[in-house]
């Protein structure tokens, strides 16, 4: 391990979407980039995941979809089921079209696009220990690599995108990078790949994701139903972080009994894990550090998705950090660019659906019942809300739910009120300050906003 080179424009920690993505145009732009990863180069790109993934951000980045071996099939749009499962809402937005992947063999494309688009060292089985401070600016990591050897590596800049239980967000200097992402602010999966041979049963719905909301079968989060093809499908559910038992147990009881009619099928991954489902964290950087994806808490807080975001974020921390180190400023005043770029893209949608997320997971089923049976909102506002984050409705539209909603018209306040307060915090999120002087004043503002829902009874 002699030759290794050891100083860095840029290192990039964790080869996952968000890790691939920001190594890949970290290199684009020229800078010099390490890319490393504690697992072995072959098996990038594997996770316990639902595979789902929108057309949109393959646009944004000019890079090729999933093809080939890496798509497992596309998907037209999504299924939204209340707990009785009496009425489905049917969600098609062509923007986000979108497909299921095969994980590992989509991860390696995205590593080895990286590694072609000019990454210098990219190293696998090596595992990110520390972040190395100078003058209150990181400066490095230290690492400990596939031989055991421990080792300090420095650059300009480093990317954190290690996922959920990164070390280093922890190690953070900054108190505006919170350490600790609360319980509630997380859920705890479990799915299984299933394959059936053909004449024994078939996925329901082939070209749609389908989403269960039951706070019984599946307390604070949901169930999900997605194809892999025909006669394979990715089955799981999430719940509440603090659930107080085995979340396989719930999963089979729940789940894989209700779901799985045959006796004659095939298991052919299984596995936990767990997502962000919060708004970002309240600064993505600091002196010399951006982090991205999990990492960060890119991940949108209603469905779990984290492909999509933390490949964008990838990109747009490759560009702060391309432009940062020619302007040689490495201060958290300069990386704060990055900070603006998320919070008032995904950072201003991600906070609204965060408020949506804190009051669904406190309704009843018969709630939800009810609100999804009357229409109280439709599958276009879900598809608004879930796109945007906020949702605009006439005054006539407005009347309509009053009506709709009679018979709950408590629900049908506190979903008003909600609405309101999620346009106001996109507001503020698309206000967020340019410059970090600035920041302390708007960050009581939104704790005011999230206090207001909090403070929501429901009926
Ligand atoms: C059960 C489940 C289902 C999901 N379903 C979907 C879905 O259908 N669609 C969707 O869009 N999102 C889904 N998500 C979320 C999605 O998987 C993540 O948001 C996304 O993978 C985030 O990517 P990332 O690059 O931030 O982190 P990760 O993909 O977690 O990558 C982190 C990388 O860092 C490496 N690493 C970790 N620690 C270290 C260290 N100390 N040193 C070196 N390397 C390290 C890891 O090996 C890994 O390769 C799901 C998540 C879960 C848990």
């Amino acid at each position: 391990m002699e030759n290794l080179q050891k100083s860095f424009d840029v290192i990039v920690v964790g080869a996952g979407t968000g890790g691939t993505t920001a190594a890949r145009f970290a290199a684009q732009k020229g800078l010099d980039v390490c890319l490393i990863d504690r697992k072995d180069g072959n098996q990038i790109g594997d996770k316990i995941c639902g595979d789902a993934v929108g057309s949109e951000i393959f646009g944004i980045l000019n890079i090729n979809p999933p093809q080939g071996d890496e798509l497992s099939c596309y998907i037209k749009g999504a299924k939204l089921y209340p707990p009785n499962m009496k009425k489905c809402l049917t969600l098609i937005d062509p923007k986000q079209v979108g497909y299921i992947v095969n994980r590992l063999e989509f991860g390696q494309r995205l590593l080895s696009e990286a590694l072609d688009a000019g990454v210098k060292q990219f190293l696998d089985n090596t595992m990110a220990l520390d972040l190395l401070y100078k003058d209150n600016f990181v400066s490095g990591l230290k690492v400990r690599l596939k031989n055991s050897e421990k080792l300090d590596l420095n650059a300009k800049i480093v990317i954190d995108a290690s996922g959920f239980n990164t070390p280093l967000r922890k190690q953070a200097k900054n108190p505006l990078i919170e350490r600790e992402i609360s319980k509630e602010d997380a859920i705890l999966c479990y799915r299984e790949i299933i394959k059936f041979p053909k004449e024994d049963q078939e996925v329901m719905d082939p070209e749609f994701i389908s989403i269960i909301l039951d706070q019984e079968k599946a307390p604070g989060g949901y169930i999900w139903y997605f194809p892999k093809n025909k006669f394979s499908l990715n089955i799981g559910l999430g719940v509440f972080m603090d659930y107080r038992g085995k979340v396989k147990e719930l999963y089979q009881k729940n789940v894989f009994k209700n779901f799985i009619k045959t006796s004659n099928y095939e298991i052919l991954s299984s596995g936990g894990g767990v997502a962000p489902i919060r708004r970002p964290i309240w600064s993505c950087a600091d002196n010399g550090f951006m982090l991205i994806g999990d990492a960060a808490c890119h991940v949108n807080p209603i469905h779990g998705g984290g492909i999509d975001p933390s490949m964008r974020a990838g990109f747009y921390a490759a560009n702060t950090a391309a432009e940062a180190i020619e302007q040689e400023n490495l201060s958290i005043q300069k990386l704060w660019d990055f900070n603006y770029e998320i919070m008032t893209g995904i950072g201003a949608e991600f906070a609204a659906l965060d408020l949506l997320r804190r009051v669904l997971q406190k309704l009843s089923n018969n709630s939800l019942n009810f609100g999804l049976e009357r229409e109280l909102l439709s599958g276009e506002e879900i598809l608004q809300i879930s796109s945007t984050g906020s949702l605009d409705l006439s005054l006539l539209s407005i009347a309509t739910k009053a009506i709709k909603g009679i018979a709950n018209p408590k629900l049908m306040l506190d979903l008003n009120y909600l609405r309101i307060r999620m346009n106001e915090i996109i507001k503020h999120y698309k206000n967020f300050p340019k410059n970090i002087e600035q920041f302390e004043v708007w960050k009581i503002k939104t704790i005011e906003i999230y206090e207001k829902v909090e403070k929501m009874t429901y009926g």
